[in-house]
Formats: C-alpha cells, sequence, structure tokens
C-alpha cells in the first residue's frame, strides 16, 4: 500500500460561476445564494459565487459576504472571479468587498494569438503592447494592495499551452503573490495520464499548490481531476479540484461534485494515499443534487452517478438476487451515504404558488409546517410579500430551504433580490 500522503484534497465549487456561463440556463440571485448556504453545509472548502465587476451581481455578492459575517455561510470561502484586468478589480473594490480572488488569463498560444489577436505579447512588454505575464502580475498585485486574502491565477487553456511557458508563467504569479494557480482544461483536452504528468512537473517546478479545473468534453472530467490532483500531491503541493453541481457548465460540463469526492474515496486504492478534506459531508449529495437539478431546470439523466434514478435499481435477475444477498455484490457504496431517501425538496411549492393569492393565514399554514413562526400579523405580511417578489424571481415555486431562508434572513433575501439597472 503506497504511503499516506501529507497534502490533501480540497473543493472550490465553480457551480455559481462557470455552471451559469451555460447556454441557455441561468440561475436567479436567490438561487445561488441557496447553492453558497448548502455547499457550506456540505463541508465545501470554496465557492466561486459570481462576477464581482458585473453590476447585476453587486447585491447579490454583498448580501452574500454579509451572511458570510453572520456565520450563515461559514467556513466556506466565498471567491470572486475576474479576467485579470487591474482596472477590472478596481472597479469591483468599489463596489464589493471580495477578499477572494480567481484572476484569469488565457496562456496558450492557440488562445493569445487567436483571442487577443497580436494586440498583446505572450511574454514582456514591447514596442508599447502589454504582456499577458505583465497583466496578470498587475492585477494579481492589485487585488493584494486592495486587501484581498487569497488570489488564485488562472491558466486558460493550460491543457494546451507548452509546458515551459506555463511553468515560467505559474512562477511569475506565484513571485507576485498568487497563492494558487488553476490549471485549466478548458476545452476539456487533457486524458489522465496527460494531466498527471503536466500537473506533477508543474508543482515540482513552481512549488505552488494548484487547483484542477476540468471540462468534460472528452468524457474525462472526474478522471483528470483525480489524476491532476494525484500529479499535485505527489509533485508536493496541496490539489484543489474545481466542480459543478451535476457537472452543470458550458458545452459537456464540468467535473460534477459528487462523482468527484466518490472517485476518490471510493476508487480502487485511491483514497488510500490521497485525502480529500475531511469536512465534507457525502450526505448531502442527494439534496444537493435535487437542489441545483430543480434551480436550473434541468433534470438528472436517470443514469447520473449516484443521484440518478437508476443508480441503484437492480431489474436483472442475477443482479437484484445478488444486491439482495449482500448490498457489496452489486453496489460500490450505499445509498445512504449520500442522503438518498430523504425528504423531497418541493413538497410545499404548489401551496405557496396559491399563497400569492390566499390570506395571510394560510401563508402562516404553509410556514407553520416548516416550523417557523411569526410574532404577528404584521411580521407575516411582510414575509409573504416577499415570498411573492422571490416568486416572481425564480419563476418557480418556493421550495422549503428558499421559504426559510427568507422567514430568517428577510433583509439579505431582500437585497439579493434588488437588481436597479
Ligand atoms: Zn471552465
Amino acid at each position: 500500500m503506497e504511503q499516506k500522503k501529507k497534502n490533501k484534497i480540497y473543493i472550490i465549487d465553480v457551480t455559481n460561476r462557470d455552471g451559469v456561463q451555460t447556454a441557455k440556463l441561468g440561475l436567479a440571485k436567490l438561487e445561488k445564494t441557496m447553492l453558497n448556504i448548502m455547499l457550506n453545509d456540505m463541508g465545501i472548502y470554496q465557492s466561486e459565487f459570481g462576477f464581482p465587476f458585473t453590476k447585476h451581481e453587486t447585491n447579490y455578492i454583498n448580501a452574500n459576504l454579509e451572511l458570510a459575517d453572520l456565520g450563515l455561510i461559514s467556513p466556506m470561502i466565498l471567491e470572486g472571479w475576474s479576467r485579470a484586468v487591474a482596472k477590472d478589480i478596481e472597479e469591483s473594490c468599489k463596489n464589493t468587498n471580495v477578499k477572494h480572488w480567481n484572476l484569469s488569463i488565457s496562456t496558450s498560444k492557440q488562445m493569445t494569438d487567436g483571442k487577443f489577436g497580436g494586440k498583446i505579447t505572450r511574454d514582456f512588454e514591447s514596442k508599447g503592447k502589454p504582456s499577458v505575464l505583465g497583466l496578470m502580475a498587475d492585477a494579481v498585485k492589485t487585488a493584494k494592495k486592495l486587501g484581498a486574502l487569497t488570489v488564485g491565477v488562472n491558466a486558460e487553456d493550460a491543457s494546451r499551452t507548452d509546458m515551459e511557458y506555463l511553468i515560467k508563467f505559474a512562477k511569475y504569479a506565484k513571485e507576485h503573490g498568487a497563492d494558487r494557480i488553476r490549471y485549466c482544461d478548458t476545452l476539456g483536452f487533457d486524458n489522465s495520464f496527460s494531466i498527471y504528468e503536466r500537473v506533477k512537473t508543474l508543482a515540482e517546478e513552481v512549488k505552488i499548490p494548484i487547483e484542477l479545473h476540468c471540462h468534460n468534453d472528452l468524457g474525462l472530467a472526474v478522471a483528470c481531476s483525480i489524476a491532476g490532483a494525484k500529479g499535485a500531491i505527489d509533485g508536493g503541493v496541496d490539489a484543489y479540484i474545481n466542480t459543478t453541481l451535476n457537472g452543470m457548465g458550458e458545452r459537456a460540463g464540468n467535473a460534477d461534485l459528487v462523482s468527484v469526492i466518490l472517485a476518490i474515496k471510493k476508487s480502487s486504492k485511491f483514497g488510500e494515499s490521497y485525502k480529500l478534506d475531511d469536512r465534507i459531508k457525502l450526505k448531502q449529495a442527494w439534496k444537493m443534487a435535487k437542489y441545483a437539478s430543480y434551480a436550473f431546470g434541468v433534470p438528472i439523466p436517470v443514469n447520473q452517478v449516484a443521484v440518478g434514478e437508476n443508480a441503484f435499481a437492480h431489474e436483472s435477475g442475477i443482479h437484484a438476487d445478488g444486491a439482495l444477498k449482500d448490498r457489496r455484490n452489486y453496489e460500490l457504496y450505499d445509498f445512504e451515504e449520500l442522503g438518498r431517501g430523504e425528504d423531497e425538496i418541493i413538497d410545499t411549492g404548489r401551496k405557496i404558488t396559491a399563497g400569492e393569492y390566499s390570506g395571510v393565514k394560510g401563508f402562516r399554514n404553509v410556514y407553520g409546517k416548516l416550523e417557523v413562526e411569526f410574532k404577528d400579523d404584521r411580521e407575516a405580511i411582510r414575509i409573504l410579500d416577499l415570498v411573492r417578489y422571490a416568486n416572481v424571481h425564480t419563476q418557480k415555486p418556493l421550495t422549503n430551504y428558499e421559504l426559510r431562508f427568507i422567514a430568517n434572513y428577510p433583509k439579505q433575501a431582500k437585497q439579493i433580490m434588488t437588481v436597479t439597472p
């Protein structure tokens, strides 16, 4: 048996950033907030919770930072994504108090040539043209100067970037104060063998913690994430895997959160040497996956890892008989470990929609079932009003989670739903 390593694997969930960039899909700010609360409850290390530079995110971002201060979203770190452009960060810091950042810039020749059209050089400034390295270093310095506690630097398209340049880029980021490098397999180009070698080399050469950001264009996002994490740890640094709920994300999506956790913990011998952040509670998996599916309006495929309808279904005679005799015959892990078999999330939804038109009595009754009591009719009416707005805001019946949140944090709920152009 391989020896247990001292470095660990942490999870940075990017559903509220990469997940909402999915074409034709999005989340209401209230839904993004619920995801942050639930990710925190699940013991996730960090949530990439949005775009501080984007004006319509400002109220959502500030309200979520306030919820962190109040202890509702704690200890999970809330981190904002930005282009590695110093003035974007300056502008963002005028409107929000984001203290953790990931700053992104392309590093592959394909993208620096293909996207910047010769206006930005790859290496150092020349003939008045800015450079990838210079822009990135300025952005990191600016974030740190404005009080950032952690800054990750994202090498977009790292998997198609020549190693020599990638190492130079990461060393330069580290020299200017970056705390982590995000190795972005932006197009899902890596396989588990290539990413292992490349990330291990990067870790050995630069000695900086590495994030694995893997897309699923070849169906390898989860495999690449854990192979990359192994590379980072074998190279002597901590690994941070970027995930999304139900693998939501651009094109074929990102590495699915629940699959990544299971792959680390349950695949052949991996978890014996490579340890996942022990705060993670797999038991929240079912609830989170269901909520994300509901919020995105995207059904969970029947054969989805762990949370699909068929993930524990056995029909053929031999399998059914085997599973009944001893579940380990045909099941790698137990459905109870995922929190399956517990309450559904939307059972009061329709009643609340009706609540919009019924009196405050019916409304108090609905909340009574959630064990939320109002001190008087005035308070109940105030919450009912917010619930009506929330219904308009999410455009779907509210879940129990949302109803409870609105009743307990009405001030923040109101702020989150406020978008003033
Ligand atoms: Zn991505």
